[in-house]
């Protein structure tokens, strides 16, 4: 088995010792084992996020691979009257889901059963227990919004536990898992809004969103409506994967939007699009007496890693001479595997946009896969 036959880009070498767990007891039984001999464990879901060394992983590879869904309409209604999640209540719906549930088939069914909170992540390949771990976004939505929380097995201590929402630290495509817990997702709780009698999706926060479903931002249209809209968006742009468009074959977007101070934007072009962040959403617990942080952090502003390496001087379809690794003749932010690459092909490609970006703005872009025995 190869890394190239199991991720979406298409790349990477030998995995010597792999597991596929259909059950929650294989998966930790598989990675207790090798926790005991010192072996290494990388949890595999659908690999649209990975970026694997041609020389493969020297460990054990347990791709996930449980299914089910459970449904409960009492619990998020008990947590509240119990006080462990004030804000949340009637009208909400807990639905528990094993990790190897796929992604996308789980938005289609939480849409089709009128549970609002994912609508706009449609689309998005991978699966369920890949979710959290770089907190997945798109269109307005991040699935960190609605995670009640997450069962695990910490493989830095051999423990099941379950980490709820505030102890998963989610920020932009971030989280504890991409801060360094070592830990296989198992199952994700979701706290949805129950709208089966309206089928209304949650207000819609996206300028290109709303442009498309021709409504105000803020508007509230059908579920389906979000799907549909968001799907076509999305093949537009080459993020909806399809065995016959080879700008598909990639990781989604290679680079995530930077993060800077107001100041130094104010250093780039005119044009260079800034989106002001504000962190004030997150629910903040305070001992008493404690003194009150400022609101939010001053001044930081997310940019277009789009705009940047357009902007650089990298057009759409770019690639290296002799390269079959190129930007995605849809998307700048994609990079592709035009048919044979291999991971060090991506790397290269990757390495040479961060430069020209790094050299032509002073900012150094930040891969958004996991890159598995590689370094840019
Ligand atoms: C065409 C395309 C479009 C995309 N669009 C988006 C987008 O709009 N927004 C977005 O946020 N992302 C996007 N992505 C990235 C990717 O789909 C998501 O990050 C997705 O959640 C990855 O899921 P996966 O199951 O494929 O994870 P994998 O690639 O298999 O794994 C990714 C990482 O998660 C870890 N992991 C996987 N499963 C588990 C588990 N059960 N427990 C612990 N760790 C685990 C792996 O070890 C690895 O570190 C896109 C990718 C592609 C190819």
């Amino acid at each position: 088995m190869r890394f190239s036959e199991l991720t979406t880009l298409g790349v990477g070498g030998e995995i010597p010792d792999f597991i596929a767990a259909t059950t929650t007891s294989e998966i930790v039984s598989a990675a207790l084992s090798a926790r005991d001999t010192g072996l290494p464990v990388l949890a595999l879901g659908g690999g649209s996020n990975l970026l694997v060394s041609d020389s493969g992983f020297e460990g054990r590879v347990i791709a996930v691979r449980t299914r089910g869904i459970d449904v409960d309409f009492d619990a998020v209604h008990a947590s509240v009257l119990a006080g462990a999640g004030a804000g949340a209540g009637a009208g909400r719906v807990r639905v528990r889901v094993a990790a190897g549930e796929d992604w996308d088939e789980f938005v289609s069914w939480t849409i089709h059963h009128g549970y609002a909170g994912l609508e706009a992540l449609s689309g998005i390949p991978g699966r369920v227990g890949a979710a959290p771990i770089q907190n997945i976004g798109a269109y307005g939505q991040e699935v960190g919004n609605v995670v009640h929380g997450v069962h695990i097995l910490d493989l830095g201590t051999g423990e099941l536990r379950f980490l709820a929402r505030a102890d998963l630290d989610f920020s932009y495509r971030d989280s504890i898992f991409k801060q360094g817990l070592d830990a296989i997702v198992l199952s994700v709780e979701f706290d949805l809004q129950d709208v089966r009698e309206s089928h209304l999706s949650r207000p819609i926060e996206f300028a290109q969103l709303s442009s498309a479903l021709r409504v105000e931002l803020g508007e509230q249209v059908s579920l389906q409506s979000v799907r549909d809209a968001v799907l076509t968006l999305r093949r537009s742009k080459g993020m909806v994967l399809d065995a016959l468009d080879p700008d598909t074959r990639s990781a989604g977007s290679f680079f995530v939007n930077p993060i800077v101070t107001s100041r130094f934007a104010g250093t780039l072009p005119i044009d260079a699009p800034r989106y002001p962040l504000s962190d004030d959403t997150r629910d903040r617990i305070l001992e008493i007496g404690a003194d009150v942080p400022p609101l939010a952090e001053p001044g930081l502003v997310k940019l277009s890693a789009a705009w940047l390496i357009e902007n650089a001087g990298i057009p759409r379809g770019f690639s290296l001479p002799g390269s079959r690794a190129s930007v995605s003749s849809k998307h700048t932010l994609a990079l592709t595997n035009r048919g044979g690459a291999s991971a060090e092909e991506v790397a290269a490609l990757a390495r040479y946009v961060r430069s020209m970006v790094q050299s032509h703005f002073g900012v150094l872009l930040q891969p958004e896969p996991v890159l598995v025995g590689m370094e840019l």
